[in-house]
Order: C-alpha cells, then sequence, then structure tokens
C-alpha cells in the first residue's frame, strides 16, 4: 500500500511554546490510522496543522502533491477533511441542511451527484435519514457526532480526520460511532484518528503512533501497541 498522507518533521506551536518539534507519520490508503496520548500531548495542534488551520513548518504531502504551503480551503478541495472535536455544526439548522452544507466545498459540483452522496451519506446513517427534519442541536450526543461525520464525507473527502470523536460519549455510543467509522474505511476513505480512548482507538485502527510532549513515543500495528506492557500499563488501565 502507498502512503496517502505523508507527514515529515512537522514542527509548530504557539508563539514561543513550541508543541511539536518535529514529527512524521504517514496514513496509507485505505487504512485507519490512530494517534493516542495524554492530554495536552499535541493531538488537536497535530490534526489542525495537517489541516493548514495551524502555521507548520516541514512536509505536508497528500496522494504524492506537497500541500505544505496550501491555505486551508485548497487542502479540503484536495481531499483533507477535519471533523474538529467541537462538531462545528449549524445548531439551529435541520440534519438535512447541515448535510448539504457539507458538499459545498467541492469544486463544479453538479446538483445530481450532490443528490447521489447524500443518499449515499444516509445509506450509510440510516438514523439521520429518520431525523432528517430535526434541529441539530436537539440529536444526542452520539448522533451529532455521527452527523458531523456524515456531513465531512459530503466533501468527499480522501482523508478523512477524526478529533477525539468518542468525547462526551457513553460507551455504548462510543463503540456504535467508531463500528460506523470502521465500516468507512472499507468503503475506501482513509482515516486519521486522534484519541484519548486508546482502547477504542487501536480496536479499530490498522496503525497507531503513541504522542507524548509532542513526539511519537511508540508506533506500530495497532494490534501490536494494544498487546504491549508500557501501552497496557500507561493507556489502557485494568479492564
Ligand atoms: P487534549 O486531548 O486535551 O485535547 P491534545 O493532545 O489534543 O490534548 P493540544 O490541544 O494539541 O493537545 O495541546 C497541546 C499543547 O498546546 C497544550 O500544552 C496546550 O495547552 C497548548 N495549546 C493548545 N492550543 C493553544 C492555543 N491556542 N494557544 C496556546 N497554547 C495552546
Amino acid at each position: 500500500m502507498t502512503a496517502l498522507l505523508e507527514v515529515n518533521n512537522l514542527s509548530t506551536g504557539y508563539g514561543k511554546a513550541e508543541v511539536i518539534p518535529g514529527l512524521s507519520l504517514e496514513v496509507k490508503a485505505g487504512s485507519i490510522v490512530t494517534v493516542i496520548g495524554p492530554n495536552g500531548a499535541g493531538k488537536t495542534t497535530l490534526l489542525n496543522a495537517i489541516m493548514g488551520l495551524q502555521p507548520s513548518k516541514g512536509a505536508v504531502t497528500l496522494g504524492g502533491r506537497d500541500i505544505s504551503a496550501t491555505p486551508v480551503e485548497e487542502r479540503l478541495v484536495a481531499g483533507l477533511c477535519l471533523v474538529a472535536e467541537k462538531r462545528e455544526l449549524f445548531g439551529q439548522m435541520s440534519v438535512a441542511d447541515n448535510m448539504v452544507l457539507g458538499g459545498y466545498s467541492r469544486r463544479k459540483v453538479r446538483d445530481d451527484s450532490r443528490e447521489r452522496d447524500l443518499e449515499e451519506a444516509y445509506r450509510q446513517f440510516p438514523r439521520l435519514l429518520e431525523r432528517r427534519h430535526q434541529v441539530a442541536n436537539t440529536l444526542s450526543g452520539g448522533e451529532r457526532q455521527m452527523l458531523a461525520i456524515a456531513r465531512a464525507l459530503m466533501s468527499r473527502p480522501k482523508l478523512l480526520m477524526l478529533d477525539e470523536p468518542s468525547l462526551g460519549l457513553a460507551p455504548l455510543i462510543v463503540k456504535e460511532v467508531l463500528e460506523k467509522v470502521s465500516q468507512l474505511r472499507d468503503t475506501g476513505v482513509s482515516i486519521l484518528i486522534v484519541e484519548q480512548n486508546a482502547r477504542a482507538a487501536l480496536q479499530i485502527a490498522d496503525y497507531g503512533y503513541v504522542l507524548e510532549s509532542g513526539t511519537v513515543a511508540m508506533e506500530g500495528p495497532a494490534a501490536e501497541l494494544a498487546g504491549d506492557r508500557h501501552i497496557i500499563e500507561t493507556y489502557l488501565g485494568a479492564r
């Protein structure tokens, strides 16, 4: 498998405070890669830098194209999409309107193809179809997360980046959301998922990176990380 996303020696921070001193990672096409790590390790900062929302040094390439100097709008068109931790839905608007707006980032979109994308998204997320007239603010936490992901898919991303999709959700709902994410990989979308819930993330990921203080402390196939003594003691705890 070739790498869809390659991040080489990326460094970033806030003012003089360096959060990530130089990080490299890759996401192979058709895979789920997770970045796990404690509070404040720099996971959100990393995703923002890859998306172009946060200035950084180093190289970011997507599908072989160097996008390091590309503004965020063009990174979106190039196939990157970030579902931020706050999920940033249009709260007063319906599920359907939120979904349609997700498709507007695509260039030269034809109305019939948008219609098809909407149908496909509803097929993947039938609960959203049932609730398409409901105002986004009144959805449950899990439904809101599903809507944020479904809306992101409307921009037809090559790489979907998810910032802590499990945040604030009950364990059963976390399982449901992550199972959906796993099914998306099976439809060909590549996924980079940042999680504090290491156990859940490692269960669906193919490969993982452990971020500690802005640095990759460990990396490897997700199944290997899940069985590693340091990871078990530090991030997985007792069952
Ligand atoms: P969490 O899981 O708690 O969200 P994280 O791994 O995503 O943590 P970041 O949110 O990327 O970590 O934060 C990394 C470091 O950068 C922290 O020390 C944080 O205080 C700092 N930081 C984050 N955002 C800003 C900002 N806008 N201005 C200054 N410092 C910031």
